[in-house]
C-alpha cells in the first residue's frame, strides 16, 4: 500500500515535470525589433503597434510556434540590439542591403519598394534625384534614403532621427525635400495636404528580416513559413488589407 503511495507520487512528480518541460518548450518567446513610424508597414494606432510587417511576423510566430514580443525603438538602434541579443529578429522595413548583410543575415525578401521625394506643394524645382543638388534635404539616420542621399555631391543633408521629424522640418521648411521609401512618403503626402509625392526611378530594394548569422534554424524556419503564407493566400490577404 505504502509502496503504491510512493509509485504513485513519482508518476505524478514526472508527469508535471515532463508537462512543465514541454510548456517551456511551446512558450519558446522571440523579441521583434522594429521602428513603429513607417505605415503601413508598422505604426501606433491607439497606441498599439500595428502594421503589415507586425501581422505577417505575428504569422510566422504562429506557424513555428513561437511567442513574439514586439520591442519599438530607433530605426538606427535595431541593429546594434540585434547583435547584442536584446532582440532576436528585425521587422522593420528594412531593405537587405549588402553593407548590412556583411553583419546579419536577411530572410527570403517580403516586399519590394523604392525611394520617393516629399516636397511641399508650392515647390515646383524638384522633380527628381537631379534636381536635389544644392538645396536642403531631409532623411532619417540610417535610412536607405541617407545613404542614397549621402552619395549625391552638392545636397546639403540634414539627418532627422525620426521620419516623423523629417516630415516636420519639412513642413517648417527647413529642408525643401525629404526622401523616405515609397509607401511612408505616399501615406505622408496624402494625410498633409500642403505636401506632394515625387515619385523617382531609384533602385529598388528588397525589404526582409533580419536575423543574427548564427541563428541559422531560425532563418530557415522563417523562410519556410514565408513560403507557406505566400502559397496559402495569407500574404496576399494582408497585402490586399494595407496597400490600397
Ligand atoms: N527601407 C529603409 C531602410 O532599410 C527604411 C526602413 C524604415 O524606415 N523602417 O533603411
Amino acid at each position: 500500500m505504502f509502496k503504491n503511495n510512493i509509485l504513485k507520487v513519482i508518476v505524478s512528480f514526472a508527469i508535471v515535470i515532463v508537462a512543465v518541460m514541454s510548456c517551456k518548450e511551446e512558450s519558446k518567446k522571440l523579441y521583434v525589433g522594429t521602428n513603429a513610424e513607417f505605415e503601413p508597414f508598422e505604426y501606433r494606432e491607439s497606441g498599439n503597434i500595428v502594421g503589415f510587417d507586425i501581422e505577417l511576423v505575428g504569422e510566422i510566430a504562429k506557424l513555428i510556434n513561437v511567442e513574439i514580443e514586439i520591442e519599438d525603438m530607433a530605426f538606427d538602434g535595431l541593429l546594434p540590439a540585434l547583435q547584442t541579443k536584446k532582440i532576436d529578429l528585425i521587422i522593420a522595413g528594412m531593405t537587405a542591403t549588402e553593407e548590412r548583410k556583411k553583419n546579419v543575415n536577411f530572410s527570403e525578401s517580403y516586399y519590394k519598394s523604392q525611394q520617393a521625394i516629399v516636397v511641399n506643394n508650392d515647390e515646383n524645382g524638384i522633380n527628381a534625384f537631379d534636381n536635389l543638388v544644392g538645396k536642403d534635404v531631409g532623411v532619417v539616420l540610417g535610412y536607405t534614403g541617407d545613404l542614397i542621399v549621402s552619395e549625391i555631391s552638392n545636397v546639403r543633408v540634414q539627418r532627422y532621427n525620426a521620419t516623423s521629424e523629417a516630415i516636420m522640418g519639412l513642413k517648417a521648411k527647413k529642408v525643401q525635400a525629404v526622401v523616405l521609401d515609397y509607401e511612408p512618403a505616399k501615406n505622408y503626402s496624402a494625410q498633409n495636404p500642403e505636401l506632394k509625392l515625387i515619385e523617382t526611378d531609384s533602385e529598388s530594394e528588397e525589404y526582409a528580416i533580419a536575423i543574427r548569422k548564427e541563428d541559422t534554424q531560425l532563418l530557415d524556419d522563417i523562410n519556410k513559413a514565408l513560403a507557406t503564407l505566400k502559397e496559402n493566400g495569407t500574404y496576399d490577404a494582408l497585402l490586399n488589407k494595407y496597400f490600397k
